[in-house]
């Protein structure tokens, strides 16, 4: 489980452009396994506003 991003199977909306989010950015920069309560280091947002 090292990947650095991770597709969500829910529909959310991207927090950049709106548009339909089919990814979650990290916003961090630990590469740990997540820790259970820590889902707000994760943004919503779609594929051209991904940055992996
Ligand atoms: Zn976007």
């Amino acid at each position: 489980m090292a990947e650095a991003e991770y597709v969500t199977k829910t529909l959310a909306i991207c927090i950049q452009c709106g548009e339909p989010a089919n990814f979650t950015q990290r916003l961090t920069k630990d590469e740990r396994q997540i820790l259970i309560g820590e889902t707000d280091i994760y943004e919503a947002r779609c594929r051209r506003c991904f940055k992996s």
